[in-house]
């Protein structure tokens, strides 16, 4: 007797998100965090395009984009000696309010229904809550932290400490499940208990980004009248005494700073404040709120991303120099891997490979990006701005010029990433049978649309405005293009698919631009929008997919149990 499907341990922005994907699939799911509530203190400022495409399968991605910066302030990254003083380089961005009409109208770089958003994970994470307490078989516990866990062929059981409350003393209890999911961040007990570790590299050293970092949460609202320059989403300082990262949190006066420090030094308030001052540059009011203190130079990801019944995602499984903004939102496409795997998994639906499949498929897709955002932490975090660029000279200017192209060139490569967004693959994924022929290239900042199995679903508006991704269901899709829909829902393979994958949806569509995309008749869809299978026929190789893609094991040759049916042939 369980008393959930699923134990979430940690309610940040990952767990958070999961159990929302969970509790829309029908699950039920107990979310364990040892906070009081969610996070007061602002971590993650950027929303991928992919997490964001994410929020909008989910429902929340309109509630998502309104928060944040006001929806007229460009969140634009800059670079100056301090905000009141030199601008030395801009990447201008399109405001929140304008994003989606811009990237319709640049679909050739950004090639999605919803780009980037900028915007605080302190204001992303209630709306997370609120989307999985939507749920009426979704609860979310605060004050509540695991203590440990233990795991059987047939579940897993967790020792949970409930802190006191106005009508409670503290108690424990004890909570049975089917699975239980570690989001439980970088330190995570569940990770350590499991004895899985993490491998890379830990503890690289650069001038900026690479060492002890403070996150400074203060309030000035002055920085807009001293700074003779536009707003900024980012500002990062070169002062002639240290380098910071303010970042806007809310455009109106709230902003959160990163400075590094020396190892094993401990600044106070004062020595915030000092810092603060120095990257503003200019004698304006202003106040702390609060400091959180972390370390960039980490490239970790887990040796193992699940044994048995339990599962690793966000923070737990892989750890990152926030450079590229890549380690939240890297966990939000963990929890989508694993959420629909958990569905099938709970309703008996899946096969032998399909938990393991989790591994495989987002280990890499950690690899990858611990890569991309150490590669950006260098190219910002080893940058030398010669002593000249502080003059007031001719020389300074042109110190400064020179400087600034580097800048604009870095904030191009660091910023405007589709690629990293959109460009996730599993082309070695266990669940489907590798293509012929070589995938579209894996770079930072150029997204080439490839709908080989295991890549994301290329996405296109469709000529009435709406997003083809709208037409996709929150279980499998089947996409038929062209004349290849008609009568499908009377195929045989058809209807054998639609009984083995949960919630089946079948979208039509005629547009030659989706055609010139897809380059198939039919393309089977996972529930986390990445392609399982492409063809012109429900035959044979339709069949062996819809099996595979669930873990099922699929003789290659006459074990299918339908293979004799004519449509097979
Ligand atoms: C300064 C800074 C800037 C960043 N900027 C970015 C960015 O721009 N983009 C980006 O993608 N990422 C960024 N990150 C990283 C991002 O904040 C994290 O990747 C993200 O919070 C990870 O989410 P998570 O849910 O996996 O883990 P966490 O947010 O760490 O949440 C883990 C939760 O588990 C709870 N918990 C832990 N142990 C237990 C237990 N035993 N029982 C119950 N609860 C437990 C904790 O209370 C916590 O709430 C930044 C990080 C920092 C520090």
């Amino acid at each position: 007797m369980v008393d959930c499907d699923v134990i979430i341990v940690g309610g940040g922005p990952v767990g958070l998100f999961l159990a929302a994907e969970l509790g829309q699939r029908g699950i039920s799911v107990e979310v364990f965090d040892a906070k009081p509530g969610t996070s007061t203190h602002p971590a993650a400022n950027a929303n991928s395009a992919r997490t964001m495409e994410h929020f909008r399968r989910i429902g929340i991605a309109a509630t998502v984009r309104s928060l944040g910066l006001p929806r007229d302030y460009a969140p634009d990254v800059a670079y100056f000696t301090s905000i009141a003083g030199h601008e030395l380089a801009r990447l201008a961005q399109p405001a929140s309010g304008d994003a989606v009409a811009w990237a319709k109208a640049h679909a050739f770089t950004w090639a999605t229904p919803e780009p980037p958003h900028r915007c605080s994970q302190l204001y992303v994470e209630p709306v997370l809550l609120d989307a999985a307490r939507r749920h009426a078989n979704c609860s979310v516990h605060f004050g509540a932290r695991v203590l440990g866990f233990t795991q059987s062929g047939e579940g897993v059981s967790a020792t949970v400490e409930l802190d006191a409350t106005a009508d409670r003393t503290a108690q424990t209890r004890t909570v049975k499940a089917r699975y239980l999911v570690g989001c439980d961040g970088p330190r995570s007990m569940v990770r350590k208990s499991l004895g899985v570790a993490y491998e890379g590299m830990a503890g690289e050293k650069r001038d900026f980004m690479g060492g002890q970092m403070d996150a400074v949460y203060f309030y000035a609202p002055d920085i807009y009248r001293v700074s003779p320059h536009a707003p900024a989403w980012q500002y990062w300082t070169f002062s002639a005494k240290q380098r910071a990262l303010v970042i806007a949190v809310d455009g109106e006066g709230h902003f959160i700073m990163n400075v590094q420090t020396r190892d094993g030094e401990s600044p106070d308030e004062a020595d915030f404040k000092r810092r603060i001052a120095e990257a503003i540059g200019a004698d304006i009011p202003f106040e702390v709120k609060s400091s959180s203190r972390w370390t960039a130079g980490f490239s970790l990801v887990a040796e193992k991303f699940s044994v048995g019944r339990v599962f690793l995602a966000g923070d737990s499984a892989h750890l990152f120099t926030p450079t590229g903004g890549l380690g939240y939102n890297t966990g939000i496409d963990d929890a989508a891997n694993l959420a629909w795997k958990l569905e099938a998994l709970v309703k008996g639906m899946a096969g032998e490979a399909l938990g393991a499949s989790y591994d495989a498929e987002r280990r890499p897709a950690a690899l990858r990006n611990t890569a991309f955002a150490r590669g950006f932490a260098d190219s910002i975090g080893h940058l030398q701005v010669p002593v000249a660029a502080y003059g007031t000279d001719a020389a300074g200017a042109a110190a400064r010029a020179a400087v600034g192209d580097y800048l604009k060139f870095h904030a191009t490569a660091e910023f405007v990433i589709p690629g990293v967004h959109l460009g996730t693959r599993y082309e070695s994924s266990p669940l489907h049978h590798a293509e012929p022929g070589a995938a579209a290239p894996d770079t930072a900042n150029l997204y080439v649309p490839c709908a080989r199995p295991g890549h994301r679903a290329p996405h296109a508006w469709l000529a009435d405005g709406v997003s083809l991704f709208d037409t996709f269901g929150q279980g499998f899709t089947l996409l038929c293009i062209g004349e290849a829909g008609v009568d499908v829902e009377r195929d045989d393979a058809y209807q054998r698919a639609a009984a083995a994958l949960p919630g089946l949806t079948l979208a039509r569509t005629g547009e030659g631009s989706v055609a010139a995309l897809y380059k198939a008749a039919f393309v089977l869809i996972r529930p986390d929008q990445h392609v399982a299978w492409r063809g012109n026929a429900l035959n044979v190789e339709f069949d062996a997919a819809v099996q595979r893609t669930l873990g099922h094991r699929v003789e290659e040759e006459g074990a299918l149990p339908w293979q004799a049916h004519p449509s097979a042939a």
